[in-house]
């Protein structure tokens, strides 16, 4: 595989969307995959207590596993729990447990609650890696917030179906106050467009109206829907290496391509 231009410093993306099911997970690990295989180093980060990206991966999981929890809540370096994904020798996970679930609710009492990732990251060597990928769950509490702080960039997986863009505005905001009080840094540099059925006209209205509101961050690769993407999880691969030809691994390899060229914008 043709090597694509690998960062000066490492990018740390935080892939947030407070919707379920827009592709944040899926996102995370074949775009982490695809950067991987053409010559990254990669770690994906797990926020999510489903661990749907653990899975996705083909690494454990299961409550004995040091995890992110582990991290979050008990300050284990994060160096301690990061372990390899089978498929791709430069790509690393740092898995998340059922145990985040109560974090949730842990962290609400923790001193520099929403800056517990970002310390975690701040003490690791990051200079091993090109891209962290952080994973995120579906709510706007404290786990996602974390997700925020801990990154320099922000994208935002737009599944292109009706109601796409509700709850965006809400994103935003809470981006802006975490933009003013916690990570000036934070910058929103990409939208994905997912699950596209180039059949309906609905699809193509989405994607027209979010390119024209959010303008050049909006990646020119638009993910179609395939069911390849959605078997690879229960082979505990990404899409890129379960089935490389197909479709959904074609659009996130240039998806990954765009992200990589473009590098980390302003
Ligand atoms: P989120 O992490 O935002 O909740 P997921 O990435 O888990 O969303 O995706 C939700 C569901 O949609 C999963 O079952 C996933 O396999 C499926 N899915 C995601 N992207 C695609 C796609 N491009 N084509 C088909 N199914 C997809
Ligand atoms: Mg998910």
């Amino acid at each position: 595989k043709r090597e694509w231009p690998r960062p000066a410093e490492c990018r740390v993306m935080t892939i947030a969307n407070q919707k379920g099911g827009v592709g944040k997970t899926t996102t995370s690990v074949n775009l982490a995959a695809s950067l991987a295989m053409h010559g990254a180093q990669v770690l994906v980060i797990d926020l999510d207590p489903q661990g749907n990206a653990s899975t996705a991966l083909g690494v454990e999981h299961h409550a004995d596993v040091p995890s992110i929890y582990d991290v979050l809540i008990d300050d284990m370096p994060l160096a301690d729990i990061v372990v390899p994904a089978p498929e791709l020798p430069n790509l690393h996970v740092a898995p998340a447990t059922l145990h985040l679930a109560g974090a949730e609710i842990e962290l609400v009492s923790k001193v520099a609650r929403e800056l517990r990732l970002r310390r975690a990251l701040d003490a690791f060597d990051k200079s091993r890696f090109d891209y962290v990928l952080i994973d995120s769950p579906p709510s706007l509490g404290l786990l996602t917030v974390n997700a925020l702080v801990g990154g320099n960039e922000l994208l935002i997986p737009i599944q292109c179906e009706y109601y796409a863009l509700e709850g965006l505005g809400q994103l935003l905001n809470t981006v802006d106050l975490v933009k003013s009080h916690l990570n000036p840094g934070l910058n929103v540099s990409t939208i994905l467009l997912t699950m596209y059925d180039a059949r309906t006209r609905l699809a193509a209205q989405v994607a027209d109206e979010v390119r024209s509101h959010f303008g050049e961050i909006v990646l020119s690769t638009v993910i179609p829907r395939s069911v390849r993407v959605s078997e690879a999880p229960s082979y505990g691969q990404s899409v890129m290496t379960y089935d490389p030809g197909s479709s959904g691994a074609l659009a996130y390899n240039e998806a990954a391509s765009e992200m990589a060229h473009r590098g980390a914008a302003e």
